[in-house]
């Protein structure tokens, strides 16, 4: 037990219709598009940002949780999303 805790569950605000969604994220990829359920609104991350759940998500991605876990810059590990 490190103490370590990865949260793959996040929930998304949608910024057209302001409902919010809870869904589970991928721990080895960014979802870089959401639809959402309510509106249909089709979102995506921020300047900045690697994945909808950075940007609208109330829990970051996981590569993210363990950069800052562990002190390093907060990118993407996966390579999934390198653009
Ligand atoms: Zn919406």
């Amino acid at each position: 037990m490190k103490g370590e805790t990865i949260q793959t569950v996040s929930t998304l605000t949608c910024p057209q219709c302001g409902k919010a969604a809870t869904e589970t994220m991928p721990t080895d990829a960014c979802q870089y598009f959401y639809d959402c359920t309510h509106c249909g609104a089709l979102l995506k991350p921020l300047t900045g940002d690697c994945c909808v759940f950075c940007s609208y998500g109330d829990v970051p991605c996981p590569p993210i949780q363990e950069a800052r876990a562990t002190g390093q810059s907060a990118s993407c590990g996966g390579g999934a999303c390198s653009g």
